[in-house]
């Protein structure tokens, strides 16, 4: 086995393509050690600052030693804990849905949901560039696969044709997209992708993943912010980006919810998040919601502001659809221009990743910076200084 193993790694180290675990010595926010070298972090999703939060380590503590450090097996099987209780009720409540499940993560969420929805009978419609766990989720189920073009809605309506064409009274369709793209920091058109799944009678599943705390008067995503957020059938979230902990959720109707307990199979056959997770993340929400989070988000704004105003940035960055995200993409191409310019950055003192194939397409490997309101300016300013010089 190694020998065959072995010959893969070559071909990957051949194309670039290698990818090695970094062993951080410390992590404080925006601040890492690596190889005993301090470096700015401009690589997390930590969007807030929250996974330092001492209320939401406070919380963690408390519930770990209330509940224990795990949680024993799966909710079907053991129960439900008051933490998972109150976490899934805190995120309807949040999301203005009628009820909520959590997920060990947002893979487990993406997958689970998917494949309880659609099956061989089926046709799923997904964004060229969404997520691999809601492509894992699509191949899974077994349904009949179509992708549109990034963002471009006149595919899909030529698709959702299609599909109402071989459509029996029994087929579901269901849209997948995502509102804040995590390689490209683009939005979806979600306004004009609402009005054509209504039209053609199909479902959406919309992963908010990179905007809840980032979009939307009340923080709760890009949904929200265009008013859209009743008309989507299957919101999906995760809890390890701005909210600060880790776990993935899907919102919606009782039904919806129901239907996921008795048949996400990433629900049913997994152990139960642990009780200290749980407890952070319905924290991280709770400070979302209150007026400290709106100011975690102006700040979070001022910081994407200060980097993609600033001059000597002069990459384009994507801002359509009244879209503010903290991902900002610097598209290199060549798989070893991007590796050259992150060890540059390295060697300047900051940790900004370089994203390459199969993360993105071959041939359009970048420099991946994502910002949290933890930044300073002057953090800001000097990075800015560095990629002036890549
Ligand atoms: N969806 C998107 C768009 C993501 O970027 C991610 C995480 N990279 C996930 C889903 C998966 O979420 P989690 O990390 O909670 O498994």
């Amino acid at each position: 086995m190694d020998g065959v193993l072995g010959r893969e790694r070559a071909a990957r180290e051949a194309q670039r393509l290698q990818r090695q675990l970094r062993w951080l010595d410390d992590s404080r926010g925006t601040e890492v050690v690596w190889e005993g070298r301090r470096l700015v972090n401009f690589s997390s999703n930590d969007y807030l600052g929250l996974a330092q939060d001492s209320r939401l380590k406070r919380a963690a503590v408390e519930a770990a030693n209330q509940w224990g450090a795990g949680s024993g097996a799966a909710r079907l099987v053991c129960g439900t804990l008051p933490v998972h209780r109150e976490l899934e009720l805190t995120i309807a409540n949040f999301k203005g849905t009628a009820a909520a499940l959590a997920f060990g993560s947002g893979y487990a969420a993406a997958v689970g949901a998917i494949c309880a929805l659609v099956g061989s009978e089926d046709v799923i419609i997904l964004d060229k560039l969404v997520h691999a766990s809601l492509v894992d989720g699509a191949r899974l189920s077994g349904a009949k696969i179509r992708v549109f073009r990034h963002n471009d809605v006149d595919d899909l309506r030529k698709i959702l044709r299609w599909a109402r064409q071989k459509r029996t009274d029994a087929t579901r369709v269901l849209v997948v997209t995502e509102s804040v793209f995590s390689m490209d920091g683009d939005c979806a058109p979600l306004q004009e992708i609402v009005e054509l799944k209504d039209e053609f009678g199909a479902w959406l599943m919309l992963d908010e993943a990179h905007a809840l705390g980032a979009l939307g008067p009340g923080r709760r995503g890009l949904a929200e912010a265009l008013a859209v957020a009743t008309r989507i059938e299957v919101q999906m979230g995760t809890l390890g980006k701005a909210v600060g902990s880790t776990g993935g959720f899907i919102a919606g109707s009782a039904a919806l919810i129901d239907h996921l307990v008795n048949s996400a199979r990433s629900f049913i056959f997994s152990t139960a998040p642990g009780p200290a997770a749980v407890a952070a993340a319905r924290t991280g929400l709770e400070v979302i919601a209150s007026d400290e989070g709106e100011k975690l988000r102006a700040k979070l704004l001022n910081n994407v502001n200060a980097l993609t105003a600033d001059q000597k940035f002069t990459m384009p960055i994507p801002r359509q659809n009244g879209c503010c995200a903290a991902i900002i993409p610097i598209i290199l191409g060549d798989e070893q221009r991007a590796l050259a310019a992150a060890e540059k950055l390295k060697a300047g003192g900051f940790l900004v990743p370089a994203i390459r194939y199969p993360t993105v397409a071959r041939g359009k490997a970048r420099l991946r910076i994502t910002l949290s309101a933890g930044h300073t300016l002057e953090q800001i300013q000097t990075l800015a200084s560095a990629l002036a010089t890549i």
